[in-house]
């Protein structure tokens, strides 16, 4: 019998990892998903087991393997497939930035380097991508698609690469904002812009979404729709949404006005919305910005619903609980899936903008518009529409049963003295649009 098991890592054998890897194909073609295969090559091995010895090196690779399975989800399959080389694959992917997220994962694992009593070595690896189907529809396919793209990395001097033509351009810009954003924070070059909410019973102002701004030294104003996915591909979206959730509870503490209540909304990305420690993030930003006479919302998209539902509704159960209301965003532009919206821990529903705007002259865009109206109401949801630019809009949204407007009608989103100006003007003459 042969071994399943690497005795150096603890890690399957290439054997019994190109099983699991061609058992994941199948699947990919029955459900329709995509999968992603990573190949992790350790740069100048050889000559670490020169220059320290090969028990060194079985110690790094035993390190290493270690940091892999941190990056690993549990569904994920995870190989020693060569001496010094790694087979890594990734499960129910959304898109190519997911597989990035997870080798820039990777890369700062081991951003601090591998010690032991004999010597200290910075583990460098090279990794290459390909993805299934897009790149392969076989197993074996598969695997030599990811091994050239390594073979590839290595002779142009770059940390990982996909087979696709162009990616090495794209990449290198990616990389140049993720380098800016890093320090973006610390230069204080981010601030959170307000955008009013108001109701369509009686106009008045029921509360306001947070947004993210960026305006960078070197590039200008980066519009969110550009940094936001760099940010989610690399990780760096946690310590964003961190800094946003308390920047938006904190100024809202602030916000004059007469009411009982009024909410801010932050927008959580998908990856979050299945990671464990979500609502202790937020409980830690209510337990030091949070006031009575303040609702915190968070909005999420469909799409973090779709992966593992089970998981992310009860992560969004857990912050229910904190009294954190729970918004479904852009509704109608992903996955809708309406078979467990029953179930759904949610207390507003998003109409997408691109069905708002297109309401006054498309008939398909108003009967889809009317429909989420009525659907969400059924199961107890309020309904916000976004984009709402014009009289003519508002009125036959209202007609239709939408509870709550957002758009240019009332104010694009300001930074935060503007927008307390705009809740005193507001305050004095509530009924105005
Ligand atoms: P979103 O969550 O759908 O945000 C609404 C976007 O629609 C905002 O763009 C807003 O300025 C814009 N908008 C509002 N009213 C109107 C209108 O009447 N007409 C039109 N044409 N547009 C309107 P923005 O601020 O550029 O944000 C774009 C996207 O970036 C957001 O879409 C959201 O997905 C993301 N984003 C922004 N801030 C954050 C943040 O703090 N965290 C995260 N994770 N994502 C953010
Ligand atoms: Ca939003
Ligand atoms: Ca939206």
């Amino acid at each position: 019998m042969t071994a399943v098991e690497d005795p150096v890592t603890g890690l399957p054998t290439r054997r019994s990892f190109l099983s699991s890897l061609q058992r994941q194909v199948l699947l990919v073609n029955e459900r329709r998903v995509t999968l992603g295969l990573l190949v992790i090559d350790v740069d100048g091995f050889a000559m670490i087991n020169g220059a320290h010895g090969f028990a060194f090196g079985d110690r790094l690779l035993a390190h290493l393997a270690k940091q892999l399975r941190q990056v690993a989800r549990s569904h994920d399959a995870l190989g020693r497939i060569g001496d010094n080389r790694f087979g890594l694959v990734l499960t129910g992917l959304m898109n190519r930035g997911h597989a990035e997220l997870a080798v820039h994962k990777l890369l700062r694992l081991l951003d601090s380097a591998f010690e032991d009593p004999t010597a200290r070595v910075k583990i460098v690896v090279t990794v290459g991508l390909a993805l299934c189907p897009q790149n392969a529809s076989q197993a074996d396919h598969l695997l030599r698609c990811a091994e050239r793209s390594l073979a590839v990395a290595r002779a142009t001097a770059q940390r990982y690469l996909f087979p696709s033509e162009g990616a090495e351009e794209s990449l290198s810009d990616l990389w140049d904002i993720e380098i800016e954003l890093e320090s973006a924070a610390t230069r204080d070059e981010l601030s959170m812009h307000y955008q009013p909410k108001v109701s369509m019973h009686d106009l008045r102002p029921v509360g306001a979404e947070a947004l993210m701004r960026w305006n960078s030294a070197t590039r200008g104003a980066v519009a969110p729709d550009v940094f936001i996915p760099v940010a989610e591909k690399t990780g760096q979206i946690r310590p964003l949404t961190a800094w946003a959730v308390n920047t938006a509870l904190r100024h809202a503490s602030e916000w004059q006005h007469p009411w009982e209540r009024m909410s801010v909304a932050v927008n959580v990305p998908a990856e979050m919305v299945v990671q464990h420690d979500l609502p202790d993030l937020i409980e830690n930003a209510l337990n030091l910005w949070g006031r009575p006479n303040v609702e915190l919302r968070l909005e999420i998209t469909e799409r973090s619903l779709v992966g593992d539902p089970r998981q992310s509704f009860r992560i969004l159960s857990r912050i229910r609980d904190l009294g954190v209301k729970i918004s479904i965003d852009d509704f109608g532009t992903g996955y809708s899936c309406l078979a467990y919206f029953r179930n759904i821990p949610a207390d507003e529903l998003k109409i997408d903008k691109s069905f708002v705007t297109s309401l006054i002259d498309d008939a398909a865009s108003a009967d889809i518009t009317a429909l989420i109206i009525d659907l969400a109401h059924r199961f107890g949801l309020t309904v916000v529409a976004e984009g709402v630019e014009d009289e003519l809009t508002f009125d036959a949204l209202r007609s239709r049963g939408c509870d709550v407007a957002q758009g240019y009608l009332f104010s694009k989103a300001l930074p935060v003295a503007e927008f307390n100006r705009w809740l005193a003007a507001r305050t004095a003459t509530p009924a105005a649009r």
